[in-house]
């Protein structure tokens, strides 16, 4: 399976960064992970294959996770897609979402492909989905809103996907033992205290280490990020012993076999 970052930053965009999603496909399929900015441009620009594209997984409610998916859909359409697609969308925020979608006139189309919703309870160890090889489960994180991380596997590794929560417990239990480990690290400790519902340099170093990740791609940054990304770096190295990679955006990486591997 081959992952890429189709953003990195948090909800506030730099030059050089979008706010954060992921791409996620083998020879069969396709997943993204939430959905900001101008998803078909950025699928396009990475040289994804994007009719590939099954299934679209919504963590959270927050604007830069959700906003790129009205014009996903569209653009879709007007190329002339067909494919059903499949959304899964937090409980929390279903109903907002398909009001969304209603209000934009992207539902019922007969010039439209089919869309079919599922919702994702709040339930922790959830198993969402199984499709070609590969085995999708969410978990309840802790954030200001309801939200899930994601971990997902092709039987032989896995990543998990934090989304966007403070350090807990539970979350180190669901993201034991996985092989990467793509963590939200939202600030530095040169630069701020710990946040209410995100995540600081320190304590995704702590996880890190704590689930025995391989290598840790942290995302979700402050826009300091592009200051000075060596520091957020340094400060995530005195907690965790493994490899620390601060992803670009439309950094690619490959999990076969027992690798992780950059493309
Ligand atoms: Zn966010
Ligand atoms: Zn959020």
């Amino acid at each position: 399976m081959e992952i890429t970052f189709l953003g990195t930053a948090g909800a506030i965009p730099t030059a050089a960064r979008t706010n954060t999603s992921l791409w996620i496909e083998n020879n069969k399929t396709a997943i993204i992970i939430d959905c900001s900015g101008d998803i078909l441009h950025k699928l396009k620009r990475y040289d994804l294959h994007y009719e590939r594209l099954e299934y679209v997984i919504i963590t959270h409610g927050h604007i830069d996770h959700t906003f790129g998916l009205p014009s996903l859909i569209e653009s879709l359409r007007l190329e002339g897609r067909t494919k059903a697609l499949h959304l899964y969308i937090n409980e929390d925020t279903f109903k907002r979402q398909y009001e969304i979608l209603e209000s934009c006139n992207l539902l019922h189309r007969k010039d439209g492909f089919p869309i079919i919703f599922h919702s994702i309870p709040l339930i922790n160890h959830y198993h969402l989905l199984t499709e070609e090889g590969l085995d999708v489960f969410t978990h309840q994180v802790k954030h200001l809103i309801p939200n899930v991380a994601i971990r997902l596997s092709n039987g032989t590794m896995s990543f998990t996907y934090s989304s966007d929560t403070e350090p807990f417990e539970a979350f180190v239990d669901f993201a034991m033992n996985t092989d990467v480990l793509i963590h939200e690290c939202m600030c530095a400790k040169w630069f701020s205290d710990p946040l209410v519902g995100h995540s600081r340099t320190d304590q995704v170093g702590q996880i890190a280490q704590q689930v025995h990740a391989k290598i840790l791609y942290p995302v979700h940054f402050s826009p300091k990020i592009d200051e000075n990304p060596e520091r957020f770096k340094e400060e995530i190295a005195q907690e965790y012993t493994g490899t620390i990679i601060i992803p670009y955006d439309g950094f690619k990486f490959r999990l076969k076999d027992d690798k992780i591997e950059k493309i």
